[in-house]
Formats: C-alpha cells, sequence, structure tokens
C-alpha cells in the first residue's frame, strides 16, 4: 500500500518536471532518516528546448511499467504476508492458552488412562501366563501320579489274584496232621506268607487302595521332643527290640501335589556345619527329583524356610534316600545303583551298583512308587531293603559299607516286599509294616540279623492319613520319620531292655 501511495506523487512530480522543462530522469535516493528522496536538475536558458510529446509518452510508459512490475511484487508479498500470518495464528492458537485446552487436557487424560489400561492388561496377561505354566506343571505331575497308581493297582490286583488262588489250594489240601511250625522259625515258608497275606487285612488294604479319600484332618503339633535340649536327651545309645509305636504327630503338611509323598528326617550323627537340629526334606513326586531342602531348625521347617536347596546331579528314585554323617545315600533313578552325594562340599563322590537288585517297579513295597530300593540307618550303620529275581521278591537285606558302597552281609528273608507297606532297621533287625493306608495297621514282622530268624508281630501302628509312603528310623532320637499323605510325621517308639 504505501508502494501505491509512493508512486502517484512520483507521477504527478514526473508530469510537473516535464511541463517544467526538467530533462533528466529523476535521482533516487535514501535520506538519513531513511526516507526516500528524489532529485532532478533544470537545463539553462540557453539549452532550453521543448520536450518531445513521444518522449514523455515513453516516460509515461515506462513508469507504468514500473508501476505494474512494483504491484506485482507488492502482491507477491501480501501473499506471503497473510500466508504467514495464518501460519502465526495457527501456531499461536496451538501454544496459547485457549477454548482448546481443555479438550487437550481431556486428550491427555485419555491417553493416561490408556496407557494404565495397557499396563494392567500387561499385568494380568503375565500373570495368567504364570498359572498357565503352574497348571501345565501340576498336570504333568497329576499325570504321573495317575500312571503310577494305575501300575500300582494293576500289581494289587495281580497279587490279589494270585492270593485268591493260592487260598483256593489252601483250601483243597487236607489239614496237616503235625502241628504247624512256629512262625518265629528261622524262615517262614512261602506257603506260611501266602497265608499270611490272604488274610482279610490285605484283602482290606486292596479295598482300601481303590476307595480311598484323601482326608482332610490335618493338624499341627510341635512335640518337644524334636526340639534342642529334648533331642539331645532323647540320644541314647542302647538297643533293644522293638515294643511300641506311638501315635503320629504332625510336624509340617506339604503345600502342593509335589509333596504327597516324600522323605523327611534328620541326620543321626551330623558333621559340621550341620547340627541336630538341621531338617531334610525331599519332595518324591515327579520323575526327576533333585532337590534336597535343608531348613536350620526345626522353626524353619515348620514355617517353610529352607536355608538352602540342594540341586543333586542324579535324579533320586522313590522315597528310600537317607542322610548320615553329612552325606546323601540315594538310588539313582531308573537304576540300581547307590548315589553318595556330599551334603556341605556339594559333590557326588561316589556312585555304586547294588547287586542284582530290583528297580523301578520290580520290587516296590506295597503302595508301588517305585521303593524297589529302600535305604536304612540304625544303631549299627547303613543298610539297603530290596528283593531281586533270585529272591522271587521277598526282602532281601544288605549290610552297607558307608565309605565304599560295597555290601558286607546280606541277609534273606521270606517277608515278600510287596506284601507290606514299608520297613525300617532298629538295632539289627528289620520291621515291617503291614498297611500303608490302613489308619489302624501293625508292624507285622521282625527279621533279626543276629540270628537269622524272623518272628510276627502286632504292634499297633497308625496311618492318620492313610497314604504312608515312607517310614525311617532314626537310632539318635529313637524315634520313627513317615511322610503320610502330605504330612510329615513323626512317631515315638518304645524298645525294651537288654
Ligand atoms: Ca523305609
Amino acid at each position: 500500500m504505501a508502494l501505491s501511495q509512493l508512486l502517484l506523487p512520483l507521477l504527478v512530480l514526473c508530469l510537473a518536471s516535464i511541463a517544467l522543462g526538467i530533462t533528466n530522469p529523476f535521482r533516487r535516493s535514501n535520506d538519513q532518516n531513511g526516507r526516500c528522496t528524489y532529485t532532478f536538475t533544470v537545463p539553462s536558458q540557453s539549452e532550453e528546448s521543448c520536450p518531445d510529446p513521444g518522449q514523455t509518452m515513453s516516460a509515461m510508459q515506462a513508469l507504468k511499467k514500473e508501476h505494474g512490475t512494483y504491484r506485482l511484487e507488492l502482491d507477491s508479498v501480501q501473499s506471503r504476508l497473510n500466508l504467514l500470518e495464518n501460519l502465526i495464528s495457527q501456531l499461536d492458537r496451538s501454544h496459547a492458552p485457549s477454548a482448546a485446552a481443555p479438550a487437550l487436557g481431556e486428550l491427555q487424560k485419555e491417553v493416561e488412562t490408556l496407557k494404565r489400561d495397557r499396563a494392567q492388561q500387561q499385568r494380568a496377561a503375565h500373570i495368567l501366563e504364570e498359572t498357565l505354566v503352574n497348571l501345565q506343571r501340576e498336570k504333568v505331575t497329576l499325570e504321573e501320579e495317575k500312571d503310577r497308581l494305575q501300575q500300582a493297582n494293576i500289581a494289587l490286583v495281580q497279587t490279589l489274584e494270585s492270593r485268591q488262588q493260592e487260598l483256593a489250594e489252601l483250601r483243597q489240601k487236607p489239614c496237616p496232621q503235625v502241628a504247624r511250625a512256629p512262625v518265629q522259625d528261622a524262615r517262614l515258608e512261602p506257603r506260611q506268607v501266602s497265608r499270611w497275606e490272604a488274610d482279610s487285612g490285605a484283602y482290606q488294604e486292596l479295598k482300601s487302595e481303590r476307595t480311598e479319600i484323601p482326608t482332610t484332618r490335618h493338624f499341627q503339633e510341635i512335640p518337644s521332643s524334636l526340639n534342642g535340649s529334648s533331642s539331645r536327651e532323647a540320644t541314647t545309645t542302647g538297643c533293644g527290640e522293638l515294643r511300641w509305636v506311638g501315635d503320629p504327630l504332625t510336624f509340617r503338611r506339604a503345600e502342593n501335589i509335589a509333596g504327597k509323598y516324600g522323605v523327611w528326617m534328620r541326620d543321626p550323627e551330623p558333621v559340621s556345619p550341620y547340627t541336630h537340629e538341621t531338617i531334610w526334606r525331599i519332595n518324591a513326586v515327579g520323575s526327576d527329583i533333585r532337590q534336597v531342602f535343608e531348613y536350620d531348625n526345626l522353626d524353619d521347617f515348620r514355617k517353610g524356610y529352607p536355608s538352602k536347596v540342594h540341586v543333586v546331579p542324579q535324579a533320586i528314585e522313590s522315597t528310600g534316600a537317607v542322610i548320615f554323617k553329612g552325606f546323601l545315600y540315594f538310588q539313582k533313578r531308573k537304576s540300581r545303583i547307590l548315589a553318595k552325594y556330599n551334603l556341605s562340599l556339594e559333590n557326588l563322590t561316589l556312585q555304586k551298583e547294588l547287586p542284582n537288585a530290583g528297580y523301578h517297579g520290580q520290587f516296590p513295597y506295597s503302595w508301588g512308587g517305585y521303593t524297589d530300593i529302600d535305604l536304612a540307618i540304625d544303631e549299627t550303620g547303613l543298610w539297603a531293603i530290596y528283593s531281586t529275581n533270585e529272591a522271587r521278591g521277598l526282602i532281601v537285606l544288605s549290610r552297607l559299607d558307608t565309605e565304599t558302597l560295597e555290601v558286607q552281609q546280606t541277609w534273606e528273608t521270606a517277608i515278600r516286599k510287596q506284601a507290606v507297606a514299608n520297613s525300617f532297621m532298629i538295632c539289627g533287625t528289620l520291621y515291617t509294616v503291614s498297611s500303608y493306608s490302613l489308619p489302624d495297621a501293625v508292624v507285622n514282622f521282625a527279621y533279626d540279623t543276629t540270628t537269622g530268624k524272623s518272628r510276627e508281630l502286632h504292634i499297633p501302628f497308625k496311618n492318620r492319613f492313610r497314604y504312608n509312603s515312607m517310614i525311617d528310623y532314626n537310632p539318635t532320637l529313637k524315634k520313627i520319620f513317615a511322610w503320610d499323605n502330605f504330612n510329615m510325621v513323626m512317631y515315638d517308639v518304645q524298645l525294651s531292655k537288654m
């Protein structure tokens, strides 16, 4: 606009200059204040002459042309200016507080809410994934348990059929004319064993196996005898024959299916860094049992706070493991190899085959569970309780050298291994338990290795939770440790004075 205002006076001035005889074109320049100034010269009288009208028209056309050029430039500048103003206006609206600000705030809130929802969904997805993994793990464990139970059921059906056949044969035979040999004779005859196995107790055990409903009874008691001073008071070196077994007391209940059966114990002769307070636990459900839980004391054990979880390099088979003088002795999975593991140094120090021993379901106890090789500790040392093809399923007992795992001596009993629920050693005598599921079972046989003689017993033994998978004696505490259907229990015992 300012340019057009300047051009009009310029045109007038030019026409005036023509009228006045100004011949030279204007000279344009800026003064000190930045204003545009025009200068021209006037010819002297001698040089005076009228301008040619054609020259005037040319000057006017040149001026018009120049004016048009300026006009175009001005329009271009104006357009660019409008464009810039629009841009600035848009920028102002986007940056300055305006009516759009509340909407922007709402938008930001919505974004935050979406972010939170997304985080919650991610967390929920993570929890679902973990739950799925746990469920899959439990499914595998339950399937293994199912397989094992099916196997045990088949074995029991076969046993029952065999016993019924033997019973039928016995009934067909005439009564013996001579007095029956006393039970405590050196070796039970196969027929006598069969007669015992075919009695109502064996049948009830099978019936129980098929109808067993896991008990919900559960209690936590803290027998003072497991606490430090009392346990030391209970430490004796006396030996004798088993006379009585007390009621089981629960010290802990396993929290999941992996603890339906297992092993727990105290080392009868612990060595540093372990003490008489240290408690050991192995959950024995599953096909890859390697974890051995170590607890500093009973309190930690009851609370479920292990001080360490050992992972042994070879998988452990079943519930026959023992801990003695700082070493874990166990049967390597799916083999007759016995392994010795140093708990403090965490290394496998020895592996040795137990000659001819059946394994992995060949000669288990009546509850199955691959309990083919059961290790035991008593006042005299380390024992292996098992069977062989040669012994046709009767219990074979071997005393082992704890240093070399060599068999020092072997005894063959007349007790069918699959007819008893479990066994343990006290003072060189093997004791067997009649049932793992009957609440009122009995310690039914004793085999004395010093005399090589068996005798029948009727010492009450309670399976309070009706699924006793491990029974072992601690010669220092003079107690029986057992694992009965998720429950880690202990029994007091009384021995005769010898
Ligand atoms: Ca045992």
